[in-house]
């Protein structure tokens, strides 16, 4: 029966395929591809990981045994008869080789998609005992998986997953469909390791529409709605689904007209993107011949080569903390990062590259799964430049590793959250003490010109301090939001509360721009505002002249920017500030 779920759209298009469902498990999970002939090692390990569970069952009902029982409930004694049965259950050790043998999916992702796949058969039981055995259920599938994590896998996760290919398509024919993604939450971490995977799309429960979970979707480029509440329950392993990244739809089951209908609409996004890249080439240029700056976000040095290739005239924003998280701790040292900067700074053959420093905490945690319970709000807790400072020797290493990149290219260094003038002091003595450290060590570096985010209102209503110290400013419209709005970002209950058009907002991004562009300082805005066409003309109204977006936004908007008056819209945009509800203003 076809019925349809309502979420935020998140990055547009239509994805038509199969659910792959990514269950949530109290154990953090790696989810990856193996190659085929590793099936066999994968199934080896789960086998092991219940045998060691098995045998640890047994060992309890042994102890168990020699007690009285006053010291042992009869009911525990039970509790392990039915763990030791589901454990022995063909269903499950079956089920767990068919997505092993058939997706190549990697054991622990194969077990907790079993673990789903019957846990749904024990929530449609009449009876009510049996419907309660899901909990054991759950119960033994987190013992195998612990086991399995204190066991090191033989097949290293990716670090990116493979993308399809021939003799994948080859292997089985199954695996020649379009697969989507339904989970109910994604970390950061875990989507870059769906980063050029397989999957055409993405739905999640929650998270909001800035959250880093969509924006690591948005720059994947395929259609994604998150905060789809009941997504993950209500598809099942395997639906056939559609994703409306435009609408923030997601249709499960869909009949024959729908499926005709959006295959019509999906092939109309493809030729509207064969347009657009003919804009490939051409200079961002207003009617009246203002020049316009379209740069790129990037999370990992691999995404240089899809900015310039969208005609990127540079990276406005690097999001270095993707270099360390989902490393459980293990962080990145000098060498590495500057390594990856470097291949950054090479990748966009020439043209400038803006790192930001570390922005962990809040939605960014550094380990997938892990939450931040001991916070209780971690938004406002230590994240980015906050917790640099709170670790100088981490912050050095991460300096030391920018400045030597900026030995081969263009490197501007960007610091986010601040809203201290002691915090900005306290950050220039840490890139001052790294650029003497490299000179004692006589290591070579080059120049960086320093830019702070405004991203946190105090920092829009301090600009004079922020101007005396920075080189140029890029405005986070994401956090500023969040800030200004006290919205969660990546709370989907607030979601309808989270208005870049607020007037409060656009105030504070006005008057940034205005007094950068007063004094001479480079400006740009890189939150998700830069990309949203909607937008374009209001932000080049209030004299915006510099945009920093994912690489897929950026043709999109050059086709805003070449349809632009910027003398008229100045007037216009004017008009926007004072009203009550900006946004009515933009939709007419
Ligand atoms: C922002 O806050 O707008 C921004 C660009 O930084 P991030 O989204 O990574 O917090
Ligand atoms: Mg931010």
């Amino acid at each position: 029966m076809t019925f349809s779920i309502h979420g935020l759209a998140v990055a547009r298009g239509i994805a038509i395929g199969r659910a792959v469902l990514i269950a949530s498990s109290r154990v953090d999970v790696a989810h990856y591809f193996i190659e085929a002939p590793q099936v066999e090692t994968e199934i080896a390990r789960v086998r092991a990981g219940r045998n060691a569970v098995v045998d640890e069952i047994r060992r309890l009902q042994q102890s168990i045994a020699t007690m009285g029982p006053k010291e042992t409930p009869h009911e525990l004694a039970a509790l392990l008869d039915v763990h030791l049965m589901l454990l022995q259950d063909e269903e499950l050790i079956s089920g767990v080789k068919h997505w092993i043998t058939e997706r190549l999916y990697n054991a622990e992702w194969a077990l907790t998609t079993q673990l789903e796949v019957i846990a749904r058969q024990f929530d449609e039981m009449e009876d009510e005992y049996l419907r309660e055995r899901k909990a054991d259920l759950e119960q033994v599938v987190e013992r195998i998986l612990r086991y399995m994590k204190g066991v090191a896998s033989p097949v290293a996760p990716p670090s990116s997953p493979r993308r399809k290919t021939q003799q994948d398509l080859l292997l089985d024919d199954t695996m020649d469909v379009p697969l989507v993604l339904v989970a109910h939450d994604l970390s950061p971490a875990d989507m870059m390791q769906f980063k050029q995977s397989v999957f055409a799309g993405f739905v999640t429960d929650v998270g909001g529409k800035t959250s880093h979970t969509a924006i690591v979707a948005r720059s994947m480029d395929i259609p994604a709605v998150v905060g789809a509440r009941g997504a993950s329950q209500l598809v099942r392993q395997d639906d056939w689904i559609i994703i409306d990244g435009d609408a923030g739809v997601v249709i499960v089951d869909p009949s024959a007209i729908i499926l005709a209908e959006y295959g019509f609409k999906q092939r109309q996004g493809e030729l509207e993107r064969t347009r657009l890249s003919r804009l490939r080439h051409t200079p961002a240029v207003t009617l009246d011949g203002q020049k316009i700056e379209l740069l790129a976000n990037i999370e990992l040095p691999g995404d240089a080569p899809a900015a310039v290739n969208a005609g990127a005239v540079g990276v406005g924003l690097f999001r270095s903390e993707f270099l360390f998280m989902g490393r459980q701790g293990d962080l990145p040292d000098e060498e590495e990062q500057y390594q990856a900067y470097k291949l950054a700074v090479e990748g966009m053959q020439g043209l400038p590259v803006t790192i930001r420093t570390v922005d962990v905490g809040a939605d960014k945690p550094l380990h997938a799964g892990e939450r931040d319970a001991a916070h209780l709000n971690p938004a406002l807790g230590l994240r980015a430049i906050r917790w640099s400072l709170a670790d100088p020797a981490m912050f050095l290493n991460q300096l030391r590793a920018i400045l030597r990149a900026a030995a081969h290219g263009q490197i501007n260094l960007l610091i986010p959250m601040l809203a201290h003038a002691s915090e900005i002091r306290h950050t220039m003595a840490l890139i001052d003490r790294a650029r003497a450290e490299l000179d004692n060590q006589g290591v070579a570096y080059g120049a960086v010109k320093l830019g702070a985010m405004i991203e946190i209102p105090a920092a829009a209503l301090t600009l004079r301090i922020f101007l005396k110290y920075f080189d140029f400013l890029s405005i986070g419209t994401n956090d500023l939001i969040q800030y200004t709005l006290a919205i969660d970002r990546a709370d989907e209950s607030v979601a309808h509360l989270y208005d870049p058009c607020h007037p409060a907002v656009l105030r504070l991004v006005a008057e940034t721009i205005a007094e950068c562009n007063r004094q001479g300082k480079s400006v740009s805005v890189c939150g998700e505002m830069a990309g949203d066409v909607a937008l374009t003309r209001l932000l080049l109204g209030l004299g915006l002249r510099s945009f920093s977006m994912h690489p897929a936004q950026i043709l999109a908007v050059k086709q805003e920017v070449l349809r632009a008056d910027t003398s008229r819209l100045a007037t216009w945009a004017a008009e926007v500030l004072q009203a009550e509800d900006p946004g009515k203003l933009l939709a007419a």
